[in-house]
């Protein structure tokens, strides 16, 4: 369990028939799923990032699910509302995609069109201003690209071989907690740079590449079914800024950009990485002294009432490529598997 929380903040759990029993106890109100990429399984032996992608095919049929169970879809705005009018009759689920990658637009759009489902997608602006670096996929092209690779590690120059696939998933999981570790996101982003730079990584194209650019969300935007949400300026973990008033800049300023650049206000807010290190009780009060309605974490877990006094403390179900089974999208659902990481504390905001 420890490797995939380290990993990006999601959650990997293991589960055995016990959710049934568990159900009626902890099934909630509703939960709020959260999807990255969208797109074609890629032949790549190598893919340490695989767990922030689900393929077309499994959104479908997890869309026809939904729909089969006759769970509402509803966007945040319409959960915040269900919250304040205290409204639990119906259980609901959301939709949210982090970061705008294109394979979104591409793959999971015509989807989400063709069901007439609501979703958001929230949105760091420096991906669009193509200033964003997205080191995790910049590490994973390093160690991808070479097969011995020298870097300094606690003040050491230190080299690894990693010609094999195994030896890379080992390095990449050893570097990947080395630099998550790290006390500031400056020195995590220094280690990546340097590390593209002696390798010829170009860290900018993955943005270049990835990433919607602002025209393209402009589309998206206009569509009623589409909520953007803010997600900070550079993807920055927020409770590794020292700074208060650097981590309220960064949701501040992310929000008046996406509204200069899209015309509408965001309301809603997801914290980068969003686990227990990068998102805590400081980020939680900003979030609400700024006003956002809601704002989400990457801690798992469903929704319950109680959540309704901490709705910029949420706790969202990953829907990646390690459960890409509907039975444990089913078990997630339900609250068991998260209830069981969550120690049956129904609200965990601390
Ligand atoms: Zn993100």
């Amino acid at each position: 369990m420890n490797k995939a929380i380290i990993r990006t903040g999601l959650e990997t759990l293991y589960f055995s028939g016990m959710h049934h029993i568990m159900r009626p106890l902890v099934g909630g109100v509703g939960c709020i799923l959260t999807l990255h990429h969208v797109r074609p399984r890629r032949p790549d032996a190598f893919q340490p990032n695989r767990l922030l992608e689900i393929t077309p095919q499994f959104l479908e049929s997890l869309l026809k699910r939904l729909a089969r169970a006759r769970i509402d879809v509803i966007s945040l705005d319409e959960m915040h509302q269900r919250f304040i009018d205290e409204n639990y009759k119906r259980r609901f689920v959301v939709i949210t995609f982090d970061d705008g990658y294109k394979d979104v637009k591409e793959y999971a759009y015509p989807l989400l069109k063709k069901y007439n489902l609501p979703f958001t997608m929230y949105i760091p602006t420096s991906f669009p201003d193509r200033l964003g670096e997205m080191w995790w996929t910049a590490l994973e092209a390093v160690i991808a690209r070479n097969s011995r690779i020298g870097m300094v590690i606690n003040g050491k120059d230190q080299f690894f071989e990693c010609g094999s696939v195994a030896e890379k998933y080992e390095l990449y999981d050893a570097v990947y907690g080395y630099i998550r570790s790290m006390k500031t996101e400056d020195e995590l982003r220094k280690f990546v740079r340097d590390l593209c730079a002696t390798y010829s990584v170009d860290i900018a194209a993955f943005c270049r590449d990835l990433c919607m650019d602002w025209q393209e969300l402009a589309d998206m935007a206009a569509d009623p079914l589409v909520t953007i949400g803010a997600h900070t300026v550079n993807h920055m973990m927020l409770k590794k800024l020292a700074s208060e008033d650097a981590a309220r800049a960064e949701m501040e300023m992310s929000r008046s950009v996406l509204e200069a650049a899209l015309g509408k206000r965001p309301a809603h807010l997801a914290y980068p990485v969003g686990d227990p290190t990068s998102a805590g009780p400081r980020e939680f009060r900003i979030a609400a002294e700024l006003g956002f309605k809601t704002a989400t974490t990457t801690r798992p877990g469903v929704l319950f009432k109680a959540h309704r006094n901490h709705l910029t403390a949420l706790p969202r179900i990953s829907v990646n490529g390690e459960f890409q089974q509907q039975r444990y999208v089913k078990v997630l659902m339900s609250g068991a598997g998260t209830a069981l990481l969550n120690k049956f504390r129904r609200v965990n905001a601390a």
